[in-house]
């Protein structure tokens, strides 16, 4: 089973990927995580994706597409995925569907979790996020049990740099011009499932798992 998480920055793609991954035993792929854990390695990736996630600008296809069909040729993405950040522009989409191909496999749904603009900055704008696990937290509307601490693993929470006011406005920008355009893509494919993101997560969580019946 290979499931794309598709919507806005904020909409709660890491949150739900990671409650589907666990109920449906799956990994999560984040290209976002990738990407972060590359930047902290202090790795040629990592040197190369900095100064596009900075600005809150797609990091260019071949080293997205190269990274993350790296990571799901492991063995653990053998059976199924669950993708988030990834695809992210109608390049990426059409790599995707090619490389699944060519193993006989193929994206089998996308869900697209769908929130207003106003609830997106608002849930960027107070996000902290675990160090260890990536869990997220909203200072507002879902805080730690422990200020600063996952309730996850006991992690130490963090807000990402690209989570300021300037860097939030291009992802939004971003998302709209380049991602957005995949709705219709994967529509027409018959693959696509709309959820409604607003509400909290175990509620959302719900709605994603009836649809996916
Ligand atoms: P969000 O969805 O909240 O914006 P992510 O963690 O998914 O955050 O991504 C953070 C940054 O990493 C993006 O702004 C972009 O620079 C880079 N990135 C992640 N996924 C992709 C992708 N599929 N293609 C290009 N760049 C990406
Ligand atoms: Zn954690």
């Amino acid at each position: 089973m290979y499931i794309i998480l598709l919507g806005a920055p904020g909409a709660g793609k890491g949150t739900q990927a990671m409650m589907l991954a666990e109920k449906l035993e799956l990994v999560q792929v984040a290209s976002g995580d990738l990407f972060r854990q590359a930047l902290a390695q202090e790795t040629e990736l990592g040197e190369q994706a900095k100064v596009y996630m900075e600005k809150g600008q797609l990091v260019p296809d071949e080293i997205t597409i190269q990274m993350v069909l790296e990571r799901l040729a492991a063995p653990d993405c053998k059976d199924g995925a669950i993708l988030d950040g990834f695809p992210r522009n109608l390049q990426q989409a059409k790599a995707l569907d090619k490389a699944l191909k060519e193993q006989s496999k193929a994206i089998d749904r996308v869900v697209y979790i769908k929130v207003s603009e106003g609830e997106l900055l608002k849930r960027l704008s107070g996000r902290w996020i675990c160090r260890k696990c990536q869990a997220p937290y909203h200072e507002v509307d879902s805080p730690p049990k422990v200020k600063g601490k996952c309730d996850r693993c006991g992690g130490e929470l963090y807000q990402r740099a690209d989570d300021n006011t300037e860097t939030i406005k291009n992802r939004l920008e971003v998302y709209f011009a380049e991602t957005s355009p995949l709705i219709d893509y994967y529509k027409q494919a018959g693959k696509l499932l709309e959820i409604n993101g607003e509400g909290g997560a175990a509620e959302v969580n719900k709605r994603i798992a009836a649809a996916l019946q």
